[in-house]
Formats: structure tokens, C-alpha cells, sequence
């Protein structure tokens, strides 16, 4: 499908129905698979063979959504995860391991901030935090000599910085590592981040990919690039013999197409299990199919509501990279020219009363800590997910008192201006 355009991919990646077989992707509900010898069985059990022989390493449902994926991105090889976190973890997991370091952007989600700086510090694994906006200089002091790769987001969750890709790859090349990409956000509809240099792709496809509140699940897609062999030292994971599987080296057996995903199956979703079940992947498949035109609306949506609540009295400040006034801008014409996403952000004059007030008036937008939905939902970080939090430490974090988060959904951009204008006449 590789000289399709995205929307085909979107609808017709990933599986094509041989004569007579199911037009939509079947979903095969089995933990495991027959053999007629064991010496069939034991080729698989030593990578000799491709195959299934059990759901917690590979099933066929989750492989023919992840090769969809894989052609979205324009990578080599993609396994699908049970959830974003679990997709960041295998990710970083499968090449930095105690003792090893890692640069990071700090504008990124969250729950990756908590993985990285405190559950990957207690393994031994440790992060330097950089601004997405430093300069070259900043970026490449952060590095050590055990450092093994470079982690940012497309679009931050939730401060929607957007990340100067070709910098970070150029700096992560430069010292021998990887750029891993979080483009959760963007999507690959409105960003494929292998046509700037990175390295690896991982996804919540929790969000935009599924779109319906669906399915919690991640994605890692490799672009089949970076070259592991010319780094021997750094990445003895996969350039030296795994003894779990007779001596193979993923590098070598499988190439730079092949290493990364197989390791991260063969030995990280067989020893930690974070694999998603067939149904979740079904229904993930039929977000994919319509991506593309949710994508557009989507963005659409969030431009219109961005360009309102910029002209309103009682609006501080806007956040949305499809405004001019964004510092992110430029940037966002560079890596997004299609558009960013579905969610602004944006200041409420009166501060963390206001916007209290401002919340409990809305009608359409519904108070949830999810984004990227086809519904409108809405947070005010200060009264919910950061509610023990004093003003100082709320702007230290990132989220003033007087910041909501609004992801536009797939409603009439007039019903939702109609909405917040309500909501806004009322305080
Ligand atoms: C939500 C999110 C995650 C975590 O994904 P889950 O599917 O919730 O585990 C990771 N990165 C980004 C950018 C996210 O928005």
C-alpha cells in the first residue's frame, strides 16, 4: 500500500481479504494456536520461524491493526500495547536498562513524566529534562556518554508546545542515539515525524486513532533506519547474543527493519505482558478507518473555537497553534501544514473562580479528564486533576488556576461556540 495516499491507508491498510474471506478484519478470540509437531512449534520458539503460539506475545487481530499503523507512519515494523504508558515504557525500555540515561523534552504527558522521573528512576534508568524550545547548545549538554536516546512529543499533552523535530534528530544523531517520538496528538494523518528524522513513533491510541472512547492502547512503530550495528557498544541488547533465545542477535538476524520491534516482542511483551486483547485492536481498526476525515473536523473545530474565544473579553489568553499569535506558529506550519489537533487551551479572566464557575454552565462540553474524543470534553486542571495544588505550584506545573483544557470534538463548530459563549455570558 506504500504509494497510497493516507486516507486510502486509513481504510484499507494493514489487511487485504484473500477470495471468499472476511471483508472486515476477523477477530480471532484465541489464546493460543495448534501445531501438528513440536519441531514446528520449537521453530518459533526460536525466532527461526514467524508464527503464533500464544496471545501474550502476538495475535493475528493485534498484528494486522499494528501493520495498518506501520504503513500510516511509513515504518518498517509496529507491535500493538495495551496502553500508551505501556508503548513509552517498551519503547524506552527495549534500549536504555540500569545504568543507562536518556534526554528528554519536559513538555510532555503526565503519566510519561511520572514513568520517566520516578518508576524508570527506581530501575536505574535516568532522565535530563530539556525545553522543547532550548537551543542546540542546551540540547546537546544534556548529553552523557550513557545516554541511549532522545524522547519528545509531536504536540505536548497538554501544554500543545510543538517540538522542533529536526533539532532533536539531529542532536540524537549526532551522539549516536535514537529520537523516539510520542504522536499521539498529531496523528500521522497531520504528522509522520520518519520524514524528520525520528527514529521510532509510539502512540496512545487511546486518543485520536481510536476516537470514540472506546479502547485504552498503544502502538510503537519502528522506522527501520537507525542503524544499531554502527553503535555496537551502546546497544548491546540488540547487537550481542540474547541467551533466551539460543544466541540470536537481534541486529543481525533481523536487520535494521526488523531488531527493534522483534526484541521489544520476544523478550518485553513476552516477560511484562502488556499486550491488548483482539477486541480492543477491532475496535481501534474501525477508529483508523475514518481518522482521516475525523481529523480534518476535528482540527477545523478547534481553529474556529480558538479564533472565538481570542476575540472575547473574558478570555486571558489563548493557547492553539493555529493562531497566529502561538509562539508555535511557524513551527506548526513547518511539521503540521494540515493542522495540529482538537485541543485548545485558554486562559479565564477571574482566575480559578471564574473558570469554576465557567465549567459547571457548560452544556455540550462534558468535564472529563479524556481528550481527543468525537464528543467535546473539557478539564479545569485546578479544581480536578490537580486540585491539591496551591496557585504558585499550579503555575510552576504548567497549569495556572485559570487554565481549561477544551478537546473539540466532532460537533457543529457554531453549537460549540454557542456553548462556551453561554458558559462565558454567566460569569
Ligand atoms: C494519553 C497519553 C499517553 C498515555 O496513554 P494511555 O493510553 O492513557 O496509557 C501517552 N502520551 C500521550 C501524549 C498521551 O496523550
Amino acid at each position: 500500500m506504500s504509494n497510497y495516499k493516507i486516507e486510502t491507508k486509513c481504510v484499507q491498510g494493514g489487511y487485504r481479504p484473500g477470495n471468499g474471506e472476511p471483508r472486515q478484519i476477523p477477530i480471532v478470540q484465541s489464546t493460543t494456536f495448534r501445531y501438528e509437531t513440536s519441531e514446528d512449534m520449537g521453530k518459533l520458539f526460536d525466532l527461526e520461524a514467524s508464527g503464533y503460539f500464544y496471545s501474550r506475545l502476538q495475535n493475528p487481530t493485534c498484528d494486522t491493526v499494528a501493520a495498518k499503523i506501520c504503513e500510516l507512519e511509513g515504518g518498517s515494523a509496529a507491535m500493538l500495547t495495551s496502553s500508551g504508558q505501556a508503548a513509552n515504557f517498551y519503547a524506552v525500555f527495549n534500549i536504555a536498562n540500569c545504568g543507562d540515561h536518556v534526554v528528554c523534552s519536559t513538555a510532555i504527558y503526565g503519566g510519561t513524566y511520572n514513568l520517566f522521573a520516578v518508576t524508570m528512576k527506581k530501575m536505574g534508568v535516568e532522565f535530563t529534562f530539556v525545553s522543547p524550545d532550548c537551543t542546540e547548545e542546551e540540547l546537546n549538554a544534556a548529553f552523557r556518554a550513557n545516554t541511549k536516546a532522545v524522547f519528545g512529543e509531536t504536540i505536548a499533552n497538554p501544554a500543545l508546545t510543538v517540538l522542533d523535530i529536526e533539532k532533536f534528530a539531529k542532536a540524537a544523531h549526532a551522539h549516536g542515539v535514537p529520537l523516539i517520538i510520542d504522536n499521539t496528538f498529531a496523528t500521522p494523518v497531520n504528522c509522520r515525524p520518519f520524514e524528520w528524522g525520528a527514529d521510532i513513533v509510539t502512540h496512545s491510541t487511546t486518543k485520536y486513532m481510536d476516537g470514540h472512547g472506546a479502547a485504552v492502547g498503544g502502538c510503537i512503530v519502528d522506522s527501520g533506519r537507525f542503524d544499531w550495528m554502527a553503535e555496537k557498544e551502546k546497544f548491546p541488547g540488540l547487537c550481542t547474543p540474547d541467551d533466551s533465545y539460543h544466541g540470536i542477535v537481534y541486529a543481525e538476524k533481523f536487520g535494521k527493519e526488523g531488531a527493534f520491534i522483534t526484541k521489544a516482542t520476544a523478550q518485553l511483551m513476552r516477560d511484562f505482558g502488556s499486550t491488548p486483547a483482539p477486541q480492543s485492536a477491532f475496535l481501534l481498526n474501525l477508529g483508523l478507518e475514518s481518522l482521516h476525515v475525523r481529523m480534518e473536523r476535528h482540527c477545523a473545530n478547534a481553529q474556529a473555537v480558538a479564533e472565538f474565544l481570542e476575540g472575547h473579553e473574558k478570555i486571558a489568553w489563548v493557547n492553539y497553534s493555529g493562531l497566529p499569535s502561538s509562539r508555535y506558529y511557524e513551527l506548526a506550519k513547518k511539521y503540521l501544514p494540515k493542522g495540529s489537533c482538537g485541543v485548545v487551551s485558554f486562559g479565564i479572566r477571574g482566575g480559578r473562580a471564574a473558570a469554576e464557575k465557567f465549567m459547571k454552565k457548560l452544556q455540550i462540553a462534558a468535564i472529563e479528564t479524556h481528550v481527543a474524543d468525537a464528543r467535546t470534553c473539557c478539564l479545569h486542571p485546578a479544581s480536578a486533576t490537580h486540585r491539591q495544588m496551591n496557585d504558585e505550584e499550579l503555575i510552576a506545573a504548567g497549569v495556572p488556576g485559570d487554565l481549561v483544557r477544551l478537546s473539540c470534538g466532532l460537533e457543529h463548530a457554531e453549537d460549540l461556540i454557542a456553548d462556551l459563549a453561554q458558559a462565558l455570558e454567566s460569569i
